[in-house]
């Protein structure tokens, strides 16, 4: 037996090894993607279930490793939040994002509000005033771009978030809750904080309208943010049925590849030019 343990200890520790040198290898050649130009942002609609329109997008993270291609960010995010990269990759975003919506600016393309996502770590009391400098630079209004924030937030909240989130709402920012439903955060709790829009997470949204539990979990998100006066946003909606259940529901807006993946700043531009419609 004593042997098998042995064995096993040093299986675990290779493997933690192997680990921890996969997150060294990602994060150094990670801080050489942002200085190559090798991220990219990537644009999702969101469109309104009542007119069918786009009204909105989300700014996806993409990393183009010039050997390994196209990186997930369920690969890398992890890894940036947990050295600490994730502040000069957030801070990237916002820029390229601000960028991008001067450029479409620029030749009249009229864009709906354009979401960025922030790390929790991004949360500071400088926030507002880093965020503020970026929109004057690009020349871009405040309410052109959204915040995509977490739930781990929320749990973290104490009066100083509540602060920096009033902060950046009263400089005419909406922020909206992310994979709503995942974490935490009880109803009565959220009504604490200046949300204009919850998201329900994908995981409660692909077993609509068959299963059961994730339709009653939609239909009190729904019902809840309803009675608080706030957008809902459905996420990963990839069926026909599925849209349809979360219009009966009154979801507000979907966002998901039964519209449309994630595509480069370019097809997006074509959708709006277009009017792609649901
Ligand atoms: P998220 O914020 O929940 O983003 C939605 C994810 O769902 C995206 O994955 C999107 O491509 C995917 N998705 C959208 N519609 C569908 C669908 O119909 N079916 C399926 N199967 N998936 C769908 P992605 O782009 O791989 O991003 C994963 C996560 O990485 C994001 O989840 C977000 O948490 C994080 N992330 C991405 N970009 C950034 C960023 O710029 N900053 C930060 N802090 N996190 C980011
Ligand atoms: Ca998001
Ligand atoms: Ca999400
Ligand atoms: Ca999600």
């Amino acid at each position: 037996a004593g042997q098998s343990i042995e064995s096993n200890f040093l299986f675990y520790s290779e493997e933690m090894n192997q680990r921890a040198k996969e997150h060294l290898r990602i994060e150094s050649e990670l801080r050489q993607a942002l200085q190559n130009h090798e991220l990219q942002l990537y644009y999702q609609p969101k469109v309104s279930l009542r007119s069918g329109r786009i009204v909105g997008a989300e700014a996806l993270l993409r990393w183009r490793h010039p050997l390994r291609g196209l990186v997930s960010p369920g690969v890398f995010i992890p890894v940036a939040e947990e050295t600490g990269l994730i502040l000069d990759l957030g801070a990237w975003v916002l820029e390229e994002a601000c960028r991008q919506v001067r450029e479409w600016r620029d030749v009249n393309l009229i864009i709906p509000p354009i979401a960025v996502n922030l790390s929790a770590r991004q949360f500071d009391a400088e926030l507002p005033k880093r965020v503020a400098a970026v929109l004057e630079r690009h020349r871009v209004q405040p309410d052109q771009i959204n915040l995509e924030i977490t739930e781990s937030l929320l749990v973290r909240g104490t009066d100083k978030v509540i602060d920096i989130m009033n902060q950046l709402v009263a400089m005419g920012m909406s922020l909206a809750l992310d994979d709503f439903g995942t974490g935490y955060s009880s109803l009565a709790y959220l009504k604490k904080f200046p949300i204009s829009t919850l998201k329900i997470d994908r995981s409660f949204v692909i077993g609509l309208p068959y299963e059961e539990n994730d339709c009653a979990i939609a239909r009190a998100i729904v019902t809840m943010a309803q009675q608080l006066r706030q957008e809902i946003v459905a996420e990963g909606v990839e069926t026909a049925e599925q849209m349809a259940f979360l219009r009966e529901l009154g979801c507000d807006q979907l966002q998901g590849y039964l519209f449309s993946q994630p595509v480069p700043a370019a097809d997006f531009a074509a959708m709006l030019r277009e009017g792609k419609r649901l």
